[in-house]
This record gives structure tokens, C-alpha cells and sequence, in this order.
């Protein structure tokens, strides 16, 4: 339940700061949450809906939904998968905005408030040292968000407004060196 969380905050985080700030004790106790969960559930799905309805064809905006997957799906998959998608997502969440507060998109704080609500739901908020950030870097490019040898990032400005990238691209390329020293960060 706590791994499935990590989609919601995630659209939360993407497109709806109100939805963000009201789900902190939904997901720190979401056993107990009752007809909250069945809510945190339903608004979700709008904005997921919402989302996919606006670019069927994912050439643009439905990118958004792709935070915190690159980082997440490299840490997922050189896990082994034994960390489950919504933990590695959680990680990776927080790498991305890490990035794009580093590349000046995301604004300061950002980190820290999505880290209040993923340690808050129970969800691992750091790389695990056994993950290299050199290795973690290696595995983004076999992402298949990677084409073309490009690895892309979907970032946003703040909680609740994803970043529109270049040119309506709804993601971003990053140096590599912006990467390394996200996934170093330690706290
Ligand atoms: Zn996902």
C-alpha cells in the first residue's frame, strides 16, 4: 500500500500542490485513513485521467507523469526489482528535484517538502550506498525513456506545476556531472 502511495504523491507533486498538502496524514497512516484513502484514490485517478486525456499520443504533457522515473526505474532495476516500483520511485522523486533545483527549475524547498511527505508515508527518501551514482548514471541510459542515446528528465517548478521543458517538450536533458552530484547528496 505504502509503494502505491508513491504514485499519488507523485501526482500531487506534479499537478495539484492543494491535493499535496491535504494527503501528509492520509499516507502517514493510510490503514486508518478510511474514506480519506478512498479520496487520496479518486483524486488520483482524475488527475491521472486528466493528464493522459490532454496527450493521448504522450508526445508532450503526459511526460509529467514520468517524474521521478528516471532515477526511479535505474534504482528499481539495479535492485534487481527487490526494491518495489513505488519505493523506487520514491528515491527517484526526490533525486529528480534535487536535479532541477541544482539546474535552477525547481524551487528551492522543493526537495525538502516532498521529502516531508514520502518519509511521512513510510518510503525510502535516499539512494542506498550500495548504489554508485556512477552505476545509478549507467543505468538511466538503458532507461527506455532514453532515446536516442538521450536520457530525458520530467521535472517540475514547484509541488503541484510540472515543468513544460524546452520548446513544450515536458522534459529535460541533463549533464551528467548535475546527476552525479544529485544522487551524491546525501540527507
Ligand atoms: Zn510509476
Amino acid at each position: 500500500m505504502r509503494a502505491g502511495l508513491a504514485e499519488a504523491i507523485k501526482h500531487g507533486a506534479i499537478a495539484d500542490a492543494e491535493y499535496f498538502a491535504w494527503m501528509k496524514p492520509t499516507v502517514a497512516d493510510p490503514a486508518a485513513a478510511g474514506d480519506y484513502l478512498a479520496q487520496l484514490v479518486l483524486r488520483s485517478v482524475q488527475i491521472k485521467a486528466d493528464v493522459v486525456g490532454r496527450d493521448e499520443r504522450e508526445s508532450g504533457p503526459r511526460k509529467m507523469l514520468n517524474f521521478g522515473h528516471t532515477v526511479g526505474h535505474a534504482v528499481e532495476s539495479l535492485s534487481g526489482f527487490r526494491l518495489l516500483h513505488g519505493e523506487a520511485i520514491a528515491i527517484g522523486m526526490i533525486v529528480e528535484s534535487r536535479i532541477g533545483e541544482r539546474m535552477g527549475i525547481t524551487a528551492a524547498g522543493t526537495t525538502e517538502a516532498l521529502r516531508e511527505v514520502i518519509a511521512a508515508a513510510g518510503l525510502p527518501v535516499r539512494v542506498a550506498p550500495e548504489y554508485l551514482p556512477e552505476r545509478v548514471l549507467e543505468a538511466t541510459r538503458s532507461d527506455k525513456k532514453a532515446r536516442q542515446g538521450r536520457v530525458e528528465y520530467s521535472l517540475i517548478e514547484r509541488i503541484g506545476m510540472a515543468s513544460a521543458g524546452l520548446d513544450g517538450r515536458w522534459a529535460w536533458g541533463v549533464e551528467d556531472e548535475v546527476v552525479m552530484e544529485a544522487l551524491g547528496a546525501g540527507g
